[in-house]
């Protein structure tokens, strides 16, 4: 799963929550974004194993603090907190929650699509239904789920602006050829790339509500 988490992002922001679109975009990846340092730092372990699903060569062996159930409901509960206390009087208790919810949504992304590299707690209990193993089920998975989230952000927030409309399905198409590319042709996601990939994505969402403030 890549892209595919964003489907949350999009689905999550609604007129009533008013959470920022690119605070929902960082929080569906904060865990592959905490996995990148830890990494880079040598507590958590990955290696290339070719063949390792037909999807991606990724042999994630050890990820207990950004990837397993507990780290994962830890990390929520730690952002719907630092959410509230960020924006205080601004947002509100369910507006935090739902921040909780688009993090946590990560990991149960990840279940389904992963091998069972996904430990309950520690590193221990590993879980993972392995959709990855079925490149086009997995492929037409994260299609599926951008298109949905896309239509419901259209659907559930006030856009006056044609060119917003327009600028949110374009950067959906954009989303939906980023995935293709890395599906069927992209090199295995090294940490720095996706690091690299959802701050620009998150700043491409901060541009587009940005558009809104001006004009409205
Ligand atoms: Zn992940």
């Amino acid at each position: 799963m890549f892209l595919g988490h964003y489907s949350v992002a999009f689905a999550g922001r609604t007129e009533g929550n008013k959470i920022p679109l690119w605070v929902l975009f960082v929080a569906v990846q904060l865990l592959d974004l905490l996995w990148a340092p830890f990494v880079f730092l040598g507590h958590e372990k990955v290696r290339i194993v070719l063949g390792i699903t037909a999807t991606r060569p990724l042999d994630l062996y050890y990820m207990p603090y950004t990837h397993s159930l507990t780290g994962a409901l830890m990390w929520s509960a730690l952002a719907a907190f630092v959410y509230k206390l960020v924006r205080g009087a601004k947002t509100s208790s369910s507006a935090a929650l739902i921040v909780a919810l688009a993090v946590f949504s990560h990991w149960i992304l990840d279940l389904i699509v992963h091998r069972p590299d996904l430990p309950i707690y520690d590193d221990t209990l590993k879980v993972g239904f392995g959709l990855l193993n079925y490149k086009g089920a997995e492929f037409a998975m994260e299609i599926a789920l951008l298109v949905i989230g896309i239509a419901l952000y259209l659907k559930r927030n006030v856009i006056k602006s044609a060119w917003r409309k327009i600028g949110i399905v374009v950067f959906g198409i954009v989303l939906i050829l980023v995935q293709t590319q890395t599906t069927f042709w992209g090199r295995p996601l090294s940490s720095n790339r996706i690091v690299a990939t959802t701050t620009l994505f998150a700043a491409i969402a901060f541009v587009l509500e940005k558009q809104r403030r001006t004009r409205f």
